[in-house]
């Protein structure tokens, strides 16, 4: 096995894999588990448009391209429009490639899309205005708390809209009965706002969940068997107690942005499930003024008092106690046919984040789950969906295939299940629904998220806007007045617009504005904040970005953009597959193979292969992804 790890090792470093441009590690280090401040809550890095390509293939890109935008040009008004840019065409294309240049970037597809720096300067567009992927400096979770807790106080909880629940508020036996309220209103209220999901939960799992929460309520915080599971993590002498403890646990710290914690506590949740583990979240990874409670009569947040002394502030991947560490020390090995070293530790730390080694991966092999089993306190970290490469280990697949039949719903059900808004987030939602959104025929999410910095703006809205307007989404605009008369009844839509930035509801609104729309409809847009900037840790800032994800998960349709895990939340929710945009070097968006987030970063490795696998063509149901191609997503057994 030993000699097995250290050959894949070589090979790695020999042969660099195919994703290796892909994957950039978050930091050298990794994100310590309890450590504060910018690098616990540090962005999930996303490949940059520029670094994953060499400037000739880009230049042939922009060739190829060239001939698209023309045809475009020629037939989608509302693109035209947008640009505006039908007089001085060529000018203006000499202006962008010096405004692009005054961006320090070679972006092929900006010097093609025929934005004048007009555009720029008339928007006042600067490279400040569209810094996406910035993290301020102010983004520890704890600052800003004073600040952002008088804005709470300010979100009055009468304001929320009172309404009697008489549909099927357990959503299908999904949520547990019995909880007050009045002190989540969204988890009994969401069936008001939400369509009825097509896909239903399996008994099983509703079994599954019920006896999860029991076990949360019997081990968690404040009870004797979690008291007599904390006593074992204090050191006698120098080693521990071996005492057999009644309860286990699965602490977890999900960070980077919102979108990338959802995701990796739902991932640890299902491992948790599937472990019998008492999952408990680290508090400072700020969750607790966004989610109300899922379990009932505990709590899912490790008590203030955690972890005795300082003992695991400073756990990162280089510990000596991070899983990978272990096996790679050999302080842990699985060794031949499972058997193993007895661990002393009563606690081990994972890191299962983009960056992780080749030995933290192993967490992925049955036989290494062998030996976490007896390890009490088992400490996570990760910002990952790691939730479709946990069908590998075959003990999980047979139990995880009977939890979901519908493979592809696995978030859906867990989201809707973990995620209700506590109740300021929700007068948020429900104040915005009903104002902007209730009384439109139907409702189109429009999910923009840029993290290259390089890609101007205004071609971004093109791709969005080509996308929409082909598939459908949403009507062109008629340059030549009224195509049919408001009056006759016609269907109102709703563009519901998230994005840090403004210009693109600007640019939409004013569209359909300024023009009828080619088919009568009547559309409005709405986009509920811009903040300008990712502010993660403070509070009101999270709000919005929740109070926005859930919104967008109310959309009868979705596009939304690469490689974000805000929109993955969001359709997953909604239980819609979105058409994706903005996916490098594809011009066209592309339908979602399934509702499900992708697994940015799985392992590369098959646990019992003596080369790397192709991991998406190792389970039927299991493929790579549309926006990544390293990553990993469940499809539906269906799926061709
Ligand atoms: P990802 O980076 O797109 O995968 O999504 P994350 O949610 O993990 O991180 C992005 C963070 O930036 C969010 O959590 C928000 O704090 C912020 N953000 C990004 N897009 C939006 C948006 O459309 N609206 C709001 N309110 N915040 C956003």
């Amino acid at each position: 096995m030993e000699t097995k790890r250290i050959r894949r090792q070589q090979q790695q470093q020999q042969q660099p894999s195919p994703g290796t441009g892909f994957h950039e590690p978050e930091n050298e280090h990794g994100a310590s588990f309890f450590e504060e401040g910018a690098s616990q809550a540090g962005p999930e890095r996303k490949p940059l448009w520029g670094s994953v390509r060499p400037p000739a293939v880009f230049a042939g890109f922009l060739l190829m391209l060239l001939p698209l935008i023309a045809i475009i040009y020629s037939r989608t008004p509302s693109l035209d429009w947008i640009c505006n840019c039908r007089a001085g065409r060529v000018e203006g294309r000499a202006e962008s490639f010096e405004a692009t240049a005054k961006h320090g970037s070679e972006n092929c597809s900006f010097a093609s899309s025929n934005i004048t720096k007009a555009d720029f300067v008339n928007e006042n567009v600067t490279k400040n205005d569209f810094p996406q992927n910035n993290v301020t400096e102010d983004n520890s979770l704890q600052k800003n708390a004073t600040e952002d807790n008088n804005l709470q106080k300010n979100i009055a909880e009468d304001n929320i809209l009172r309404k009697n629940v008489t549909e099927d508020k357990l959503l299908g036996g999904l949520l547990a009965a019995g909880f007050d309220e009045s002190s989540c209103l969204s988890r009994y209220q969401s069936v008001l706002y939400r369509k009825e999901s097509p896909h239903k939960p399996s008994p099983y799992l509703l079994e599954r969940l019920r006896k999860h929460e029991a076990l949360q309520k019997k081990c968690g915080p404040n009870t004797e068997p979690y008291k007599k599971a904390i006593d074992r993590l204090k050191p006698l002498g120098k080693g521990y107690s071996n005492e057999t403890t009644e309860c286990s646990y699965l602490t977890v710290m999900p960070f980077s942005g919102l979108g990338n914690r959802i995701i990796s506590l739902t991932s640890a949740f299902l491992y948790a499930l599937l472990t019998n583990r008492v999952l408990l979240i680290e508090r400072r990874s700020g969750i607790g003024d966004l989610f109300c409670e899922p379990f009932p009569d505990t709590s899912w947040l490790l008590p203030h008092d955690f972890p005795p002394g300082n003992q695991f502030r400073s756990l990162s991947k280089t510990s000596p106690q991070c899983f990978g560490n272990l096996l790679k020390n050999k302080v842990m090995d699985s060794g031949i046919n499972g058997s193993s070293n007895e661990s002393p530790s009563p606690y081990v730390f994972l890191n299962l984040a983009n960056g992780y080694s080749d030995f933290d991966q192993l967490f992925f092999c049955e036989d290494d789950q062998r030996l976490l089993r007896k390890i009490p306190w088992l400490l996570v970290s990760s910002n990952q969906y790691f939730v479709p490469a946990l069908f590998f280990i075959p003990t999980f697949e047979e139990e995880l295939t009977r939890l979901f039949p519908e493979r592809d719903t696995v978030f859906h059900h867990l989201g809707r299940y973990l995620f209700h808004p506590t109740n300021p987030v929700w007068g948020l939602i429900t104040r915005s629904y009903e104002s902007y959104l209730a009384k439109a025929d139907e409702r189109v999410g429009l999910q923009i998220r840029v993290f290259n910095g390089r890609t101007s703006p205004l071609e971004c809205l093109n791709r969005i806007l080509k996308c929409a307007l082909e598939e459908k989404l949403l009507p062109n605009i008629s340059l030549h007045g009224p195509v049919v008369s408001p009056s006759t009844g016609a269907k109102s839509k709703v563009v519901l617009i998230t994005s840090l930035d403004s210009t693109y509801f600007e640019k939409i609104r004013r569209m359909y504005w300024e023009h009828p729309t080619a088919t009568g409809e009547i559309i409005s847009v709405y986009q509920p904040s811009h903040e300008g900037v990712e502010q993660t840790g403070k509070t009101m800032h999270e709000m919005k970005a929740w109070a926005e994800i859930y919104l967008l998960s109310l959309s009868d349709t979705l596009v939304t953009s690469t490689w974000s895990t805000f929109g993955y939340v969001a359709q997953g929710l909604a239980g819609l597959k979105p058409l994706i945009t903005l996916i490098p070097s594809n011009p066209d968006c592309r339908l979602a193979m399934s509702m499900e987030p992708c697994f940015h970063f799985p392992p590369f490795y098959g646990c019992k292969a003596n080369t790397s696998v192709d991991a998406g063509a190792v389970l039927p149901y299991v493929r790579h992804c549309e926006d990544m191609k390293n990553g990993l997503k469940l499809v539906g057994l269906n799926e061709p």
